[in-house]
């Protein structure tokens, strides 16, 4: 199979092209030139994670080297699980698809272990003897996914980037806990600053001689395809129990895990509805509302990595539905922080659930749901675990949240890394080894 970018249908690659590209030259993203077709009975017999990741990845592998070691990736990618579990006292049947059992306690592990296991098949087919480096420019979650995906490959180096200050004590402790590899730049200056930093280093003539660089960023579709995986096992597990299909509600900023979602319905697995929990980030909403594209500056709320104000993966979708078909294809409700708070107060209580603020948003649409939609078979998908953002949920739940074993082991590590001044001339001395 091949892949186009999203602003020329003619530049067309296979999938290590894509995957080592990231981004298509012309700013573009990748998008399959038509995607497979299953039908749910296609995978009978198949109940793990990496099974069905290899069945559902194969067509986009086809012609391209990840072909003959697609099911290795799947395996190395996939080595936690993805429960369902049930949710009781809801008003119908009511199930969460917790994310956030791998290393670093959020959904983007998959994609990060995903990428990082291709990657790596990528560049041992390759002879140079250079090592690879990869940029990521954090607000919180992708860069601990994307450092303990990487952690002691011998093939790369990782810089992670983020914004002294304006990540949770623990994400802090995650992006910096690694050594090795991983080098972790706290940047004097905001997210915007990180990402503009990270786009001028990939322009950087000088850099470019030392270093071979590269982006994990979520619009690599190295990320998007192996989060396809949860959505189709969660809802052949439900279909194979109730014979019905399954409705997501998912939060979602740039739209990565959400379009994950879309395309695995549209290839023929057994869901039905698909509504996007935002914060107070209006732009997809409005978008739906009035069909004007109107992206702008993001605002800070409680659920943090989802404060994205130009969704960038909006451009995959915008290029295969046109707007008419985009209202029947989704659904977008934008949360306050106020309800967001009250959510997690209340369902502690009634559901003795506790969410993180990303979740929360999710919840919150379910319980606003009419009467006749909440009858459905409803997922609300968990996309961090609550005790990463214990200094948000504590305070409104007046307890303590357990902290995950993955979670816990890296709290005790010391913290390793540079601060630096929100300038490119920083980075580089940095990253050339010159002080
Ligand atoms: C990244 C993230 C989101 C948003 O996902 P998108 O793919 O950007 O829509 C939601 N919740 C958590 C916890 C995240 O880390």
């Amino acid at each position: 199979m091949f892949l186009h970018s999203t602003r020329n249908p003619e530049h067309r690659v296979t999938l290590s092209d894509a995957i080592a590209q990231g981004i298509a030259p012309d700013g573009g993203l990748y998008v399959p030139d038509e995607l497979p077709r299953f039908s749910p009975n296609d995978f009978t017999g198949l109940t793990e994670l990496p099974d069905i990741a290899s069945k559902l990845i194969a067509p986009f592998a086809e012609g391209d080297p990840l072909s003959s070691v697609l099911d290795e990736v799947c395996r190395d990618a996939f080595n936690f699980p993805a429960p369902l579990v049930t949710l009781n006292d809801t008003p119908g049947p009511a199930f969460v698809l917790e994310l956030f059992h791998g290393p670093t306690s959020a959904f983007k592990d998959f994609g990060a272990r995903f990428l990082a296991a291709s990657m790596e098949r990528i560049r041992l087919r390759q002879t140079t003897a250079r090592k690879l480096t990869i940029l990521v420019a954090t607000s919180g979650d992708t860069g601990g996914a994307v450092a303990a995906a990487f952690h002691r490959r011998p093939w790369v180096e990782v810089a992670v980037l983020y914004p002294t200050g304006l990540v949770s004590q623990r994400q802090a402790q995650q992006l910096s806990c690694w050594g090795d590899n991983i080098r972790t730049f706290s940047v004097h200056g905001t997210f915007d600053d990180c990402q503009r930093m990270v786009k001028e280093a990939f322009a950087d003539p000088a850099l470019a001689i030392t270093h071979d660089l590269s982006s994990a960023n979520s619009i690599n579709i190295g990320r998007l395809l192996p989060q396809m995986v949860y959505y189709a096992h969660s809802s052949l597990t439900l279909w194979r129990a109730t014979g019905q299909s399954a409705n997501f509600i998912i939060p979602s900023g740039n739209l990565g895990n959400a379009m994950a979602c879309i395309w695995a319905r549209a290839m023929g697995l057994p869901i039905g509805e698909v509504t996007l929990a935002t914060n107070a980030n209006r732009t997809i909403s409005d978008f739906l509302h009035d069909g004007e594209w109107r992206p702008r500056q993001s605002l800070p709320t409680l659920a943090s990595a989802m404060d994205v104000g130009n969704p960038s993966n909006m451009e995959r979708l915008r290029a295969t539905f046109s707007f008419d078909e985009l209202l029947k294809q989704i659904t977008a409700v934008s949360i306050s922080d106020e309800q967001i708070k009250a959510r997690i107060q209340h369902d502690v209580q009634s559901l003795k659930q506790i969410w993180c603020p990303h979740t929360a948003t999710a919840a919150e649409v379910y319980w606003n749901l009419p009467a006749a939609q909440q009858s459905k078979h409803w997922i609300l998908v968990a996309t961090a675990h609550p005790a990463k953002f214990n200094d948000i949920v504590e305070p409104l739940i007046g307890q303590e949240v357990s902290v995950p074993p993955a979670l816990a082991a890296l709290l005790t590590l010391p913290r390793q890394e540079t601060e630096i001044e929100p300038q490119l001339s920083g980075l580089r001395s940095q990253l050339q080894g010159v002080s």
